[in-house]
């Protein structure tokens, strides 16, 4: 009986092993062909400055819609996208629709600074810089409308190369965020050696600052180092007005989350930046 017990126990644990690398296989096989039959999409969400209230910025985010997977989780296509390689040319589609986003709100009454998420592959074959150069100089956009996030992941594989690359970019006037700090293997030196312009806490952070005095010490302390370095802070996550409230007090810079905005589209986006009002934010209203 326990035999048989365990036998089951084995073939459903196999199953299901089975199913996953079944489902991973039809989402990448799927994910080949996104590009071509146009299914990505950006969405944007803002970042607002803690002291002023103004908009300082949004961040891109992809959506991918397939006809028969339906909407897909970006924490589960991109890591995806990442180890078939695929992400290299999604990162060039991201790249291209951003920059012309950001060229059209320029001509519009919404000039906001757009931020793209990089990934680690993205800085392998030194062509980023060159990249990002020719989507800005094919739409006539200025450097200081475009910025990019990475994780510290993109410092593990060849930290020489990256530090020369960011570098280069701020250098050039493009803004750059280590995206969910605390989260990686966050060691101390590459904060020191790498040239950043904002860190942004992960928002596992922020979602227990009210509730943990351990972890409100914790980024009263990442912010007291980043400003220390002349980095600007960012809180990712921010879901209720006591978090904004304790972010104040600890003086983070800026602010990103559900309270005050959730990405969507362009033009949605654009609509919210019409009837947002400083004065509310400032008085504590969250948006
Ligand atoms: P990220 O760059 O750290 O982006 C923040 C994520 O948190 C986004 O998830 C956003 O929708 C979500 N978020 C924002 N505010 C809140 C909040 O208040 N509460 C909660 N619970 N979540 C919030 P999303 O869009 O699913 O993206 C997940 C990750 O996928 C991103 O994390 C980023 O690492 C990656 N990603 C997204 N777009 C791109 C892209 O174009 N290229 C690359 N390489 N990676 C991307
Ligand atoms: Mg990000
Ligand atoms: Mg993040
Ligand atoms: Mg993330």
């Amino acid at each position: 009986q326990a035999k048989e017990r365990g036998h089951n126990v084995c073939s459903y644990f196999s199953e299901e092993l089975h199913q996953k690398r079944r489902s991973r296989y039809l989402i990448a096989a799927q994910l080949h062909h996104a590009l071509e039959r146009n299914e990505f999409s950006l969405v944007y969400q803002p970042k607002i400055s803690l002291t002023t209230g103004e908009v300082v910025g949004a961040e891109a985010l992809l959506r991918w819609h397939n006809a028969e997977l339906g909407a897909v989780p970006a924490d589960l296509f991109i890591p995806l996208a990442e180890d078939t390689g695929l992400i290299n040319e999604i990162g060039d589609w991201v790249l291209e629709e951003a920059v012309a986003q950001a060229k059209t709100w320029c001509e519009s009454g919404c000039a906001t600074p757009i931020a793209i998420n990089l990934s680690a592959r993205q800085f392998q074959d030194g062509s980023i810089l060159q990249r990002i150069e020719n989507a800005l100089s094919g739409h006539g956009l200025d450097s200081r409308w475009l910025s990019v996030e990475l994780t510290e992941t993109c410092f593990l594989a060849n930290a020489e190369q990256t530090a020369d690359t960011l570098l280069a970019l701020r250098e050039r006037g493009v803004g750059v965020s280590i995206d969910d700090f605390g989260t990686g293997f966050s060691s101390l030196s590459y904060i020191r050696t790498m040239s950043l312009d904002h860190l942004k806490i992960d928002r596992s952070f922020i979602s227990s600052i009210t509730g943990s005095n351990r972890d409100r010490q914790l980024v009263s302390a990442i912010i007291a180092m980043s400003q220390a370095l002349g980095l600007s802070v960012v809180a990712e996550g921010v879901e209720t007005h006591e978090q904004l409230e304790v972010l104040r007090e600890l003086g983070c810079d800026q602010v990103q989350g559900y309270l005050i905005c959730r990405p969507q589209r362009a033009d949605d986006f654009v609509s919210w930046y019409e009837q947002y009002s400083i004065t509310s934010f400032l008085n504590g209203a969250g948006a």
